[in-house]
């Protein structure tokens, strides 16, 4: 179960990937993060979920980074049943209060903000803008609608009103009952829908009291602006392009998606570029030429992981959806301009000890035929700059830390193992070349590079530098 790319996959569970053997594929086939979707699903399948995942962790000794998403004060309407309603253009629509089913005549929204909000006029943008309505009439408990641009509309679908400011928390009542529900059942990363500003993610920190690490998805217009300032409180990023592209007009998605990207790479935090990535795979064996570019291009700028959201919750071809992301990724990954896109965008500033190592590590794996960089980290930050770098060689970090572990699993780059906790450099260089022998990635022949911060039990101190042989008698025998 080698990877041969760098860039991570991310996969949403749904009911189309909610049994072990379903989720097992996914994994196999290259899914390093596994999503939970707190829009969705009820706490007991939420839960049977994270049990599965944690038991295939298990089953094959390689950790797994569980992200939960958090709705966020996202709009969504009510349920339809089974079924699946077609709006029609010219049709009335009403959405109101009454939790009852939807029909083809009308659904709930349950959010009297909305209501009070909205003007006749308004316009309400439903399945990532996908319909749209215009606002005929509208009370404390109803907006009567006529249908703009039809489609599809079933249970639980996003709706947006751009043109209207709605006097809405970070985190709404259900987010702070997921966010505690989550963090008790064990999460790596933690992500947070419609943040506005830094504010928004301090607050989630003072309730996730280090439990988990926290991401900000980008999909507000003044998220876009306050970037920088989320950034610096944040540990990853999602470039959440579907709400973004509904918020924003869709050609202002790209240039920002670059620009986050840039951000993110710089600050050597973890950024995902999320949604309708091979969105026709939902129905269709096979991506759309469009497709494939779009998570190419991804791949160029650089970014440390793309994500499927319904292609693998939902759709007909989940493992179809993740096995194309990954040949993708090594078709790109091994063409010679992408070396080039990748060195010219590299930062290049250096400031502290840590980021001299890690740079220093990366030209000597580069520059010789060595193999495979390891770096030996407790807070997980040795692994984040190494991967900052970039290298064109593998890197391995080796944690004993298993929360530290599955949180690297979402770095461009970085293949994590569990290792026993270590007091002495001598032993972190055998496990580390236990490690890259047991990968498949250097043999007892080859050498490697290690990097670590001693003392092993205080974070953030890399400070070693040490090229070693593979052959663990070649290690025993020197005098260190
Ligand atoms: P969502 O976030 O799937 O939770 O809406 C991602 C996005 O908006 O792109
Ligand atoms: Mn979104």
């Amino acid at each position: 179960m080698k990877r041969l790319r760098n860039i991570k996959i991310v996969a949403t569970l749904g009911p189309a990937s909610d049994d072990y053997k379903m989720i097992r594929a996914l994994f196999e086939a290259g899914a390093d993060v596994f999503r939970l979707n707190m829009s969705h699903g009820e706490y007991d399948e939420i839960r049977e979920r994270h049990a599965i995942i944690r038991q295939i962790e298990k089953d094959l000794d390689r950790p797994i980074a569980i992200l939960a998403d958090l709705q966020g004060p996202k709009l969504r309407c009510g349920k339809f049943g089974d079924k699946k309603i077609k709006l029609k253009e010219g049709q009335d629509f009403r959405f109101d209060l009454d939790e009852a089913d939807g029909d083809k005549h009308r659904v709930c929204l349950p959010h009297k903000e909305i209501f009070a909000a909205l003007k006749v006029g308004s316009t309400l943008l439903v399945d990532d803008g996908k319909i749209k309505l215009q606002v005929k009439e509208c009370g404390k408990d109803f907006a009567n609608c006529t249908v703009l641009v039809g489609g599809k509309i079933s249970n639980r679908k996003g709706v947006n009103v751009p043109d209207v400011v709605l006097p809405l928390a970070a985190l709404s009542k259900k987010d702070l009952k997921d966010l505690e529900f989550v963090c008790e059942l064990g999460v790596d990363w933690l992500a947070l829908s419609f943040v506005q500003r830094a504010q928004d993610v301090e607050e989630a920190r003072e309730l996730v009291k280090g439990r988990t690490a926290i991401m900000a998805k980008i999909e507000k217009p003044a998220a876009v602006d306050a970037y920088d300032e989320i950034l610096a409180v944040s540990d990853g990023i999602m470039v959440a392009r579907g709400d973004l592209g509904v918020e924003l007009p869709v050609q202002c998605v790209p240039p920002i998606q670059k620009r986050l990207i840039r951000g993110a790479r710089a600050a050597g935090k973890p950024v995902i570029v999320a949604t309708q990535m091979m969105e026709s795979m939902i129905e269709s064996p096979v991506p759309t030429r469009a497709e494939v570019s779009d998570a190419a291009t991804a791949i160029y700028e650089g970014a440390d992981a793309i994500m499927l959201s319904a292609e693998s919750a939902a759709g007909d071809y989940p493992v179809e959806a993740v096995t194309t992301m990954n040949n993708v990724a090594i078709e790109v990954e091994q063409d010679r301009t992408y070396r080039e896109v990748i060195e010219a965008s590299r930062k290049l500033k250096r400031s502290t000890v840590a980021d001299g190592i890690v740079s220093a590590a990366r030209e000597i794996a580069e520059t010789t035929d060595i193999k495979v960089i390891c770096c030996f980290t407790q807070s997980g930050t040795t692994a984040l700059l190494t991967a900052r770098e970039r290298p064109s060689v593998p890197i391995i970090a080796l944690t004993p830390l298993t929360g530290t572990a599955r949180r690297l699993c979402l770095s461009w780059g970085v293949n994590c193992y569990f290792s026993d906790t270590v007091d002495r450099f001598k032993m972190a260089v055998v496990s580390a070349a236990r490690a890259a022998r047991a990968s498949g990635l250097a043999t007892e022949k080859d050498y490697i590079v290690v990097t670590a911060g001693v003392p092993f039990n205080v974070t953030g101190t890399t400070n070693i530098l040490r090229v070693a042989p593979c052959d663990e008698r070649l290690i025993f025998s020197s005098d260190q």
